[in-house]
């Protein structure tokens, strides 16, 4: 069967009211039939649910549903996408070991890698998205000031550069060194790219993002090989970062319209970007399934669609965003995105408003940026109000100068 229909079909076993909807599992403990089956589940000699630290049919479900589309082993879902992000790392890595990265991170994955690891001994390289094969391979390899690479750990596309890093080549040099490739695959989904298929061992994901798609639950998860879920699932048995089962009801149900919902997320994307790339007083558009995109081939190589992510820059720096956003009548002002609704974001002075000036630069963060979440209203509506803010924005700044 096709991913489109097991997501919808894949489902925790019915239970003696024969529902036709996966009920809600809210209960934070299960009950043992016998003295001998309470031994049996510790022992691991039978399966089955103990506790809802540990496993929740809910929890289950959702996690069933991730591996199937990313073509997964295992995995398991926490309360958030940074503890997913975080258990992949914490279980896996050492004191002495090192973690070599894309430098276009999400702002909290940077501050993990940072400030975090780096108390426990486990330094870092950054690399650039767009780095050569070479650039890369000299940042894995060991030399007289680092080891050699334990975990290479990238997003594709990045946000909010939209640098794709190409997936097939880090393939190819895990096969030569050895080190765990781990992909955070948030803005993609596995429905527009499995890392997976391309030699990833892991795949993480902020489900808070396109999974959930209204903007309801926060949630994360990590799927990828047995041996390395099974080290990351004793972390997070006794670490305790796991998801509620409420959130992965929400979620769990959510990935029966996520196909659905990322055709027209990409298509909405795809005609907003092609209409203001053509709009005089928009300076510049970048979106993976633009030919304007400077890794176009790449995109079209590793992803099925662009994704839901557009990123447009302003001429006129944060007051024409001002008064870019006064303009706007449909979309939300919010930090978030994957969302229904369309969101804008300034990153310079927002989620990215903590990075450093040169840090700013190498990511092409400037102030007239604008991050674009294009959601599901209907594109002629989104594309006359972008537009018509794009034009009366632009005359607003030539006034007040
Ligand atoms: C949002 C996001 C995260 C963090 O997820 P939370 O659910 O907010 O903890 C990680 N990576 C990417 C790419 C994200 O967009």
């Amino acid at each position: 069967m096709k991913k489109q229909t097991k997501a919808i079909r894949t489902q925790t076993r019915k239970t003696q009211y024969r529902e036709h909807s996966t009920p809600l599992f809210l209960t934070s403990s299960f009950t043992f039939e016998s003295a001998e089956q309470g031994k049996a589940l510790f022992e691991e000699t039978e399966e089955g649910n103990i506790y809802s630290r540990f496993s929740n049919p809910n929890v289950t479900e959702f996690v069933d549903k991730v591996c199937m589309l990313e073509g997964a082993e295992e995995g398991i879902a926490t309360g958030t996408g940074m503890a997913a992000v975080f258990a992949s790392m914490a279980a896996l890595l050492k004191s002495g070991d090192h973690i070599v990265a894309c430098r276009a991170l999400f702002g909290s994955a940077h501050q993990i890698i940072t400030q975090i690891l780096s108390k426990w001994g486990i330094t870092h390289t950054y690399v650039d998205a767009t780095a050569t094969e070479a650039e890369w391979e000299a940042a894995i390899q060991p030399s007289a000031d680092k080891p050699a690479a334990k975990m290479v750990y990238l997003e594709t596309p990045s946000n909010p550069g939209l640098e794709l890093v190409d997936l097939a080549m880090l393939g190819r040099l895990k096969e030569k060194y050895g080190f765990i490739l781990n992909v955070d695959n948030c803005f993609a989904t596995p429905l527009l790219q499995t890392p997976i298929d391309f030699g990833a061992d892991l795949s993480v994901h902020s489900a808070t993002k396109f999974m959930d798609g209204q903007g309801r639950v926060l949630g994360g998860i990590v799927v990828g090989r047995a041996d390395l879920m099974q080290q990351i699932r004793f972390f997070a048995r006794h670490t305790g970062p796991s998801m509620s089962p409420f959130n992965a009801w929400i979620l769990s149900k959510s990935l029966e319209t996520l196909d659905l919902r990322m055709e027209r997320h990409c298509r909405n994307a795809l005609i907003l970007a092609e209409a203001l790339e053509k709009h005089p007083d928009v300076a510049t558009v970048k979106y993976p399934f633009l030919p304007s995109h400077p890794q176009y081939d790449l995109a079209k190589a590793q992803m099925s669609a662009g994704g839901a992510v557009v990123t447009i820059e302003l001429e006129g720096g944060f007051e024409r965003v001002q008064a870019f956003y006064d303009a706007l009548q449909i979309p939300t002002l919010s930090s978030n995105l994957g969302d229904a609704r369309t969101i804008v974001t300034n990153p310079n002075t927002t989620t990215h408003a903590k990075l450093k000036p040169d840090e700013k630069a190498l990511l092409g963060i400037t102030p007239g940026l604008v991050r674009i979440s294009v959601g599901l209203e209907d594109i002629d509506d989104l594309v006359a109000d972008f537009e018509q803010a794009a034009t009366v924005s632009a005359e607003a700044l030539r006034q007040s100068v």
